[in-house]
């Protein structure tokens, strides 16, 4: 499964895929079994996500202020600062710093900022071949596929394929334990061996952020596998990219923003490791990303979307991606966030599609720790797509019938009457097929609410 096709195409693809949807569905349960657990041990959790709110709202509508704070501080920190306006500028800066140090071994930690920039592209292009660090992203870089999910990019695939793709690109040598719960940390530790001795000979680094520390110009990075560590020490020039959204004010903020992003991402206390990088590097270079940021932000309405700290739960939460996965989204950010993002960030013709992924159940907005109301915005840019004529004729024409029919009461009446007779007939025709593929056919219920209430009469009338 990849990101080729039109976004039916990758839908009904990843909807076919034998293991999938199962692989999907498993890893993200685990996920959000492991973040309920964790957040339950916190009575303060409202709270913090009330503050976290507040941070980042204040954080961007201030975000010239302290854009040019954190700038000033990690230069004064011995950091060197560069502003790429899009992701062409951002593959420019980075790949003319790696020729003009002579870089030829490139390191990358996990990424969706260089995700978002096709970083790798530019450097495969330019005859590099950059090698990932962490493991899901070493996984799916052996599958020539994107991530699949912000948090954990090869969470579509199980245990057993990673030990078969392992096999075949000799990572192992093919012999892997049979117990399921041996064979995950077995593979753990062959990719392991197999990246060591490539970490420490690297000569360039590349790494993103989870957030930016304005008053003490920091770069703070949360990691479990250590590979972030290893790929910004091991090597002397370091390259972070990170988005400008990714700002907060000062340090302590992150004492906000921590508890609530470790537990939401992997139901995690706190990370294995936890970097905080300011001016300790021999060369640290750090790229700040626009490439849409700034004219999402313009908008007072689509604010409050770039709260996002790309924990990932609102898509392991979202019954649409938990079907799906990441690759049907067609881009970077998969799940309700994604279909935001995409519109905003990217804005080609099918992104705006993606807001209609989606139940509009709420979960999304439940479950996010920095309480975006995730499906009122799908909702809203549902309703732009429609404005700006960017759906279908059939389904512009569909809904015209309905409000026709709806404002006629006798000729509902009439249209409710064949509907019922029609329906089951339909679906044993197979017409309904492309919905009963994956859903229960509707049944028309034996009785009209109208005809209850004629026959029965008002019967729950004197309940509270
Ligand atoms: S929108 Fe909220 S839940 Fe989704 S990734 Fe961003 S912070 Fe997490």
């Amino acid at each position: 499964m990849n990101r080729g096709g039109g976004l039916t195409d990758r839908i009904r693809r990843a909807i076919k895929d034998p293991v999938l949807p199962g692989n999907v569905l498993r890893a993200t349960n685990t996920s959000l079994k492991k973040r309920d657990e964790t957040v339950a041990e916190r009575p303060d959790w409202e709270d913090l996500r009330e503050r976290a709110a507040k941070v980042k709202d204040h954080v961007l509508a201030n975000l010239d202020r302290y854009l040019a704070e954190f700038v000033e501080n990690a230069r004064l920190r011995g950091a060197h600062v560069h502003f790429a306006k899009d992701a062409a500028a951002a593959r420019r800066i980075i790949t003319e710093l790696a020729r003009r140090k002579g870089a030829t071994r490139i390191l990358k930690a996990k990424s969706m900022a260089t995700e978002e920039v096709e970083l790798n592209q530019a450097f495969t292009a330019r005859g590099f071949t950059p090698l990932e660090t962490d493991l899901g992203e070493f996984i799916v870089q052996l599958r020539d596929e994107p991530p699949s999910h912000i948090t954990a990019p090869a969470l579509h695939c199980s245990a057993e394929q990673i030990r078969d793709l392992f096999a075949r690109e000799g990572v192992t040598d093919g012999r892997a334990p049979t117990d399921r719960r041996e064979l995950a940390t077995w593979l753990s530790l062959s990719a392991r061996a197999h990246l060591r001795d490539r970490l420490l000979e690297a000569d360039l680094g590349i790494t993103g952020a989870n957030f930016l520390v304005a008053e003490t110009g920091t770069v703070a990075l949360i990691e479990n596998e250590g590979n972030i560590r290893l790929t910004v020490t091991s090597t002397p020039v370091t390259v972070s990219l990170v988005g400008i959204d990714k700002l907060l004010p000062k340090l302590t903020d992150l004492a906000t923003m921590l508890p609530l992003l470790t537990r939401s991402a992997t139901g995690q206390r706190m990370t294995s490791y936890f970097q905080l990088i300011s001016g300790a590097l021999d060369e640290h270079h750090i790229v700040l990303l626009d490439n849409g940021r700034i004219d999402a932000l313009r908008d007072p309405e689509n604010r409050e979307i770039l709260r996002c700290i790309r924990c990932g739960a609102c898509m392991n939460v979202c019954p649409v991606y938990r079907t799906v996965g990441g690759h049907a989204y067609g881009w970077t950010y998969p799940g309700p966030i994604g279909s935001l993002l995409s519109p905003l960030w990217r804005g080609r013709g099918e992104d705006h599609q993606l807001p209609f992924l989606s139940s509009l159940c709420g979960a999304c907005t439940d479950i996010c720790p920095v309480k975006i109301p995730i499906h009122e915005h799908l909702l809203r840019m549902r309703r732009e797509a429609v404005s700006a004529g960017r759906r279908g004729i059939p389904e512009r024409l569909a809904f015209r019938i309905f409000r026709y029919v709806m404002q006629r009461p006798g000729l509902y009446r009439r249209a409710a009457r064949i509907t019922k007779r029609l329906l089951p007939a339909a679906a044993r025709a197979g017409l309904l097929r492309r919905w009963t593929d994956t859903r229960a056919a509707p049944q028309p219920a034996p009785r009209s609410f109208k005809e209850m209430w004629r026959e029965d009469g008002p019967r729950f009338s004197k309940d509270p």
